[in-house]
């Protein structure tokens, strides 16, 4: 009698308390309709049927309809159209009440401050406790999507985990060839020839290619084996940040030396003959054919190679340390960023700021940011002991967990939401975890620079010149590593007509951004 008294009663208490809970997310107590604009490689078009939307228009009672215009629907890697879609959006002259696309950060930073996004800042202090909380407790993220005039247009995709690339080697042919994986850039340099020369897939032909590449900024991204930098982020040839200054990797000592030596690697063919052509199928082709050596990729992909095991025997390609350089630094440059210019703004004549405030902040508390990252609970996950787990048929299914995840409106780039690392972890394979254990052993990760917003003024100095050096910059150094020059005789020329083409006028302007919204 005791015990079924205890149990009706706990029964009662877990449904009030699951009914106040669902009343916790509800923003209005009628439905409230809000049009959004989306767009993103991804998802060319919001969809208001997506699972994931259906679960939080039910909590929230706030309902998106779409009014995307000039989206491109070509769903392809190569999409450029994105910033194109929100410039047609702002040539219709009208600004849905919400806004989310990728490459949104500096779009939003230029029109808000002119009338056509609302502010956050306020909004975020009075109405959203969620965000609050996450701006407070990381105040470089906040810094770092503030715009010129020092307020927050928009509400970014932040990824979560630390790891994204690292280098990997054919472990299966240093064993063949009774080497060890290498600790230093020289013995890198022995591997590397030494997989060139010395058969290790031991067909009797010398067709192996030693260090490969999908994108052939990863083989500039070798210039840190000799202290030099490639990337001050996760984007190819991104300003950096050295003792509190803006720098462009390319103009310094190290990177000099660093293409000295991929010239005399690419002469020597420890590289790719075809690293600037080959392109993203590279790993693909390489590893399958059994004639790729060394990469520099991303840990889970990269990883996943290993099912190759199958057909070619023995095949483990595996992650190791980023070799030292001559002076004795191991660096990993590559991480992921902690913010992306993905994300979601609020349209200027958007006449439920406050509730569409309330609509983003949702996302961040702990069921939305489970919604955004997991898909709908009994479908694509269970809660189990406090934590949502994937089902056994999302994880065992042919299509990769992120493109059903995409499928059902998860892991939406455009949309403002904390990603949560767990939900990769959990398809990650052993390889890929074992790598970042070592990786994270070593420390190897370094700070990166997080962007800044210029004024009008500082825009205008930066596009006229920036291009133009940028352009120059990249042919001189296909150029040396191709061998049709010597990066050593022509180093005070590079750097005069660096002066001449206004990369200090460039930097100034970056710099004085810097300091205002980082108060360096
Ligand atoms: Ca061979």
């Amino acid at each position: 009698m005791k015990l079924k008294a205890l149990v009706t009663a706990m029964v009662a208490t877990s449904v009030i308390s699951s009914m106040a809970l669902a009343e916790d997310y509800k923003i209005v107590d009628e439905p409230l309709e809000l049009t959004i604009q989306m767009n993103h490689k991804r998802y060319p078009v919001y969809e208001e049927d997506w699972p994931v939307e259906v679960e939080a228009r039910a909590l929230t009672n706030i309902h998106l309809i779409d009014a995307t215009v000039g989206a491109n629907i070509r769903t392809d890697s190569e999409n450029t159209g994105k910033t194109e879609a929100l410039n047609l959006m702002l040539a219709s002259g009208k600004i849905p009440d919400i806004v989310g696309s990728s490459r949104i950060k500096d779009f939003v930073n230029q029109y808000g401050p002119e009338g056509a996004f609302i502010p956050l800042n306020d909004l975020i202090d009075e109405h959203a406790p969620n965000l609050k909380k996450f701006f407070e407790e990381k105040p470089e993220i906040k810094a770092a999507i503030s715009a010129a005039d020092g307020n927050m247009y928009y509400i970014p995709y932040l990824p979560d985990g630390k790891y994204g690339r690292a280098f990997f080697i054919r472990y299966d042919w240093l064993d063949a060839l009774e080497l060890d994986v290498p600790e230093t850039v020289d013995e890198y340099e022995a591997v590397l020839r030494a997989f060139k020369t010395q058969d290790p897939n031991g067909n009797g032909v010398a067709d192996e290619v030693p260090y490969f590449a999908r994108q052939w900024p990863e083989l500039i991204r070798l210039v840190t084996l000799w202290d030099g930098r490639s990337s001050g982020s996760d984007t190819y040839h991104d300003f950096m940040v050295e003792d509190g200054e803006i720098k462009h990797p390319y103009a310094g000592e190290g990177y000099r030396e660093g293409i000295k030596n991929l010239a005399r690697w690419y002469e020597e063919g420890l590289v790719d003959a075809e690293i600037f052509t080959r392109g993203s199928s590279s790993r693909e082709f390489l590893l399958s054919e059994n004639l790729g050596g060394s990469t520099h990729d991303w840990f889970a992909s990269t990883s996943g190679y290993n099912r190759l095991s199958d057909q070619i025997d023995g095949f483990a390609f595996k992650a190791f340390a980023p070799p030292a350089s001559p002076s004795g630094k191991r660096i990993e440059e590559h991480r992921r960023i902690p913010i992306k210019p993905d994300g979601w703004a609020i349209g200027g004549t958007n006449k439920h700021a406050v509730e569409t405030i309330k609509y983003f902040d949702f996302w961040f508390t702990e069921k939305g940011r489970r919604l955004a990252n997991f898909g709908a609970e009994g479908v694509q996950y269970e809660m189990v002991d406090g934590q949502a787990i994937f089902k056994d048929e999302v994880l065992n299914s042919d299509e990769p967990v992120n493109n059903q995840l995409y499928a059902v409106g998860s892991q939406l780039q455009a949309r403002g939401y904390f990603q949560d690392y767990n939900y990769e972890k959990q398809w990650s394979n052993e390889f890929a975890l074992e790598g970042i254990a070592l990786y994270d052993e070593g420390d190897y990760l370094i700070d990166q620079f997080l962007g800044v917003a210029f004024t009008a003024d500082e825009q205008k100095v930066y596009d006229k010149f920036w291009p133009s050096v940028r352009d120059y910059m990249l042919e001189r150094q296909q150029t040396w590593v191709l061998g049709n020059g010597d990066v050593e005789a022509e180093w005070d020329d590079y750097q005069d007509q660096l002066a001449k083409k206004g990369l200090a006028d460039v930097l100034e302007v970056m710099n004085s951004a810097y300091k205002r919204q980082y108060g360096g």
